[in-house]
This record gives structure tokens, C-alpha cells and sequence, in this order.
């Protein structure tokens, strides 16, 4: 019993610190919704009619991977042994989320991040990770450069400042891996597989939190964590924006 109220304060002391972040920050009052551009109320991100369309992933979500599934437990692709301690998105890969993340990858949106890092922090917060670091998901040069910026890294960002957590890029994506969407899961690992490389050994010892923009197949993802692991990581928690439905 006595646990459980440690439990309880240490959640509320927890959720009362990020909600006082929240109130720190300054909503401009001409702000629009992140969707569909239609002006909302103060304080909100979307408009009424975008809001009851979001896909959050808060029902059942598989305990390692956090696909949304229709009971709780593991998915089937979660069977073994685990590569990271969990993964978890506040949304599911669909409808206007999808328009959003299309948005700030290919048409420069870069104000959707700090309102888009809300959400993750908030998950982050929800499922009781405890990291000491932010690593984001790299990306190779020559996209870094057509882009001119890392998503992963802007997300990572604002979420280091709403979670009072460093980001340091520890890795270097050093295959430019093709674009995964038409290849099966199986070519999805063999495609990733040594795309990355430690770049600053800052992580050894501690949690990290890695960050991407999606999770799909978690091929990405997994390598990411396997290369940390190896080079002396403590834990990996695994935070996206969105998780592709099953
Ligand atoms: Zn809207
Ligand atoms: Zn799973």
C-alpha cells in the first residue's frame, strides 16, 4: 500500500512539473490549426473538427512495441528476446497525423515540431520512461543536406527542453539506406543493417530515449538500439511521433 502511494506522488510530482513546463510556454494568439490552417481557440493546436479525428494510440497498445493491438499483451511480431525496453507513439500512423508528418518532412513545416514534441513528451511521461539522454534517429548526409534538417532531431529537441533531458547525436547513419516503404519486413532489417555507427560514446552507461518521427516496421529502430546496446548503452526507450497500424 505504502508503494503504491510512493508510486502515486512520484507520478503526480512528475506530471506536475511537466504540466508547469506547459504553462511556461507562450501560445501566439493568431495560431492556427496544425492541420487544416482553420483558426483555433487559444491554448489549442487543432481545430474542433481535427481534434475528434486525431488518431491516438491510447487504447491497447502491445507492451514492447506499442503497435496498437485489440487486447492487451505482446504483438506477434514481439515474441524474443527485447531489443529496447519499449517503444512507444501518442499516435497512430493515419489520416491528419500522416498529413502533418508529410509536412514537416517534405514541405519545411518546422513550426510542427514544438507542438508535435507536447504529445511525445506527454507519452513519454504516460508510460513512466526514465532516460538520462536524447538520441535521435540520424540521417545520412546527403538527405541531411537535400532536407536541411534532421525531423528526428527537431523533435528530440523539443522534447530535451519540455523533459529538461541533453540530445546528443551519438550516431552516424553511414549507409544511405533506400527508402524502405516497398520492401517486406525481412528486407526492412537486412536493408538497415550497419547503417549505423557511434559517433560520440556519450551514452555509455545511461538511458537513452531514441527518437524518430515514425515507427513502422521498427527495423530502423532495432539497429539503432542493437548498435547502442553493444557500445555500452544502459537502457533504450524508443519514442515516435506515430506507429504504423498492424
Ligand atoms: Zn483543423
Ligand atoms: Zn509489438
Amino acid at each position: 500500500m505504502c508503494l503504491f502511494f510512493f508510486c502515486a506522488t512520484l507520478i503526480f510530482v512528475k506530471f506536475s512539473d511537466f504540466l508547469e513546463k506547459l504553462s511556461e510556454i507562450v501560445f501566439p494568439s493568431d495560431i492556427k490549426c496544425l492541420a487544416c490552417e482553420r483558426d483555433v481557440e487559444k491554448g489549442k493546436h487543432f481545430c474542433e473538427t481535427c481534434a475528434k479525428t486525431l488518431p491516438f494510440n491510447y487504447e491497447h497498445v502491445c507492451e514492447v512495441c506499442g503497435i496498437n493491438i485489440p487486447s492487451e499483451g505482446k504483438c506477434v511480431r514481439c515474441v524474443g528476446k527485447k531489443v529496447y525496453e519499449m517503444a512507444r507513439a501518442p499516435f497512430i500512423y493515419d489520416g491528419i497525423v500522416k498529413k502533418i508528418i508529410h509536412d514537416f518532412k517534405y514541405n519545411n513545416a518546422k513550426y510542427l515540431f514544438k507542438p508535435l514534441a507536447m504529445y511525445m513528451a506527454e507519452c513519454y511521461l504516460v508510460n513512466d520512461m526514465d532516460a538520462d539522454i536524447i538520441v535521435p534517429i540520424p540521417l545520412y548526409k546527403k538527405r541531411l543536406k537535400s532536407r536541411g534538417y534532421n525531423q528526428s532531431f527537431k523533435l528530440g529537441e523539443e522534447i530535451g527542453k519540455l523533459l529538461d533531458l541533453d540530445v546528443i547525436e551519438c550516431l552516424e547513419r553511414v549507409k544511405d539506406t533506400p527508402t524502405q516503404t516497398a520492401l517486406d519486413f525481412k528486407e526492412r532489417k537486412a536493408n538497415i543493417a550497419g547503417a549505423f555507427k557511434v559517433k560520440s560514446k556519450e551514452f555509455v552507461g545511461k538511458n537513452v530515449l531514441l527518437i524518430d518521427d515514425v515507427y513502422t516496421s521498427g527495423a530502423t529502430l532495432k539497429e539503432a538500439s542493437k548498435v547502442l546496446k553493444r557500445g555500452g548503452a544502459n537502457k533504450i526507450y524508443v519514442l515516435t511521433l506515430a506507429h504504423t497500424p498492424l
